[in-house]
């Protein structure tokens, strides 16, 4: 048996993940999506550790804390809270109430188990060796199954508000989702997240969404304001994105919301919003995100997903230094080792390479050095994105062409993608 341990968060997809993690360090779990329940489960039998979750509906995870620590059955166990890094006030006031530790959600997988363990120390360890088993000799073949799927919903360099005739690659900026393990996930907010958020309100399938921003350029944010989960009832928006040394993240995102059209009525969804840096996160169960720098202006993101044998990467708004590149500049080596294998890369690709020999150390990226990036780092697709705004759809396919040309006439084994709207990937 190992030590128990009550987890009380109403988000099942978080409850659970919560009790993987605790399970994989040895513990025995109850884990209660009522937080009335969960107080009287921990009243009638103290457990060593609850996990809460702050954000909860009826008794929040801060007056559950209170009620735990302020009742002298319970006030030896030991209270975890959860919440997003943003929520500075949280974590004072959940000191105030007694909790023994704060951990920052999404989870930082290197770190969790060593937290939780740090604070019990003292106390009965966990009984149980870690429950994950190390796999030993060869894995077996991954099945051609595809587990997740990548839908582009905009890939151009500029707003579509700035005019521009039809193309068949689209006028949206950057959007790409990707269902992985029965959850959404959507990367950067350009105009294309408003058509997504027509679709996602409609069908109803995805209630918790995790909304992943590279960065804060206009291109990558202009369609906050008119994403249409956020004034419909039922959802929950989870908001990754990097830190800024000037503004809070918490701010800046609610501004982006303040400019919505009146029209479109009053925030509903319930917004948590998370500070994102150069870590592992445990983002759903079975589910981790890796974000890394990338080489743009301003702090930039890039992501790596890895979840049921799949690794998907995207990293629109990047510059490859290439053959030029110094011992300084690392970004291409961090790409390729924390990219390496991967089935699935949205790069960018914005520029021709006479256009590129230009604009040199804005940011942005060749084709052609995306393309032999890409086969040196071993990825099996590669999708060029952030088409600049200025190309015809005759540029698009002859750049296309001539990538595939290059492709086999240096011989990689890499399968090209254009990026466009609709373009969807399963894998
Ligand atoms: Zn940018």
């Amino acid at each position: 048996m190992g030590t128990r341990a009550v987890v009380v968060d109403d988000d099942s997809l978080v409850g659970e993940l919560s009790k993987t993690l605790l399970e994989d360090a040895g513990y025995e779990v109850d884990l209660i999506n009522d937080s009335a329940k969960g107080l009287q489960s921990i009243l009638a039998r103290p457990p060593a550790l609850v996990l809460l979750d702050i954000l909860m509906p009826g008794l929040d995870g801060l007056t559950l804390c209170h009620r735990i620590k302020s009742n002298a059955a319970t006030k030896a166990v030991k209270v975890v809270m959860v919440s997003g890094k943003a929520f500075h006030a949280d974590r004072k006031r959940a000191a105030d109430y007694g909790a023994d530790l704060f951990i920052e959600k999404p989870y930082n997988v290197d770190t969790f188990a060593m937290q939780i363990a740090d604070l019990l120390a003292g106390q009965a360890p966990p009984s149980l060796a870690p429950a994950v088993a190390p796999r030993l000799g060869p894995q077996p073949q991954a099945p051609a199954e595809a587990k997740m799927h990548a839908t582009v919903w905009g890939c151009r360099s500029l707003s579509p508000y700035e005019g521009g005739e039809p193309s068949r690659y689209g006028r949206h900026t950057p959007c790409v989702s990707l269902e992985v393990a029965g959850s959404l996930l959507i990367f950067d907010a350009g105009s294309g997240i408003v058509p997504l958020g027509q679709r996602l309100v409609e069908e109803g399938k995805y209630r918790n969404l995790w909304l992943l921003l590279t960065h804060f350029h206009q291109d990558h944010i202009e369609g906050l304001e008119k994403f249409a989960p956020a004034y419909a009832e039922g959802f929950k928006i989870n908001i990754g994105a990097p830190a800024s040394p000037d503004e809070a993240l918490e701010g800046r995102i609610q501004n982006l919301f303040e400019a919505a059209p009146p029209e479109f009525g009053a925030m509903q969804a319930q917004l948590e919003i998370f500070e994102m840096r150069e870590e592992t996160y445990a983002l759903l169960p079975g589910v981790q995100l890796s974000p890394f720098f990338a080489n743009h202006p301003d702090t930039t993101l890039a992501f790596v997903v890895e979840a049921e044998g799949r690794k998907f990467v995207y990293a629109p708004d990047s510059e490859i230094y290439g053959e030029q590149g110094t011992a300084m500049q690392d970004y291409d080596e961090r790409l390729c080792r924390l990219a390496q294998g991967a089935d699935v890369l949205i790069h960018d690709a914005r520029y021709l390479d006479s256009d590129y020999q230009t604009r040199k150390n804005n940011g942005h990226s060749s084709w052609a050095d995306t393309v032999d990036l890409a086969a040196r780092c071993g990825i099996r697709r590669l999708v060029l994105f952030h088409h600049d705004d200025s190309y015809s759809d005759a540029l698009l396919d002859r750049t296309e062409a001539d990538a595939r040309k290059r492709i086999a006439e240096k011989g990689y084994a890499l399968e090209l993608m254009m990026a466009r709207e609709g373009l969807k990937i399963g894998f």
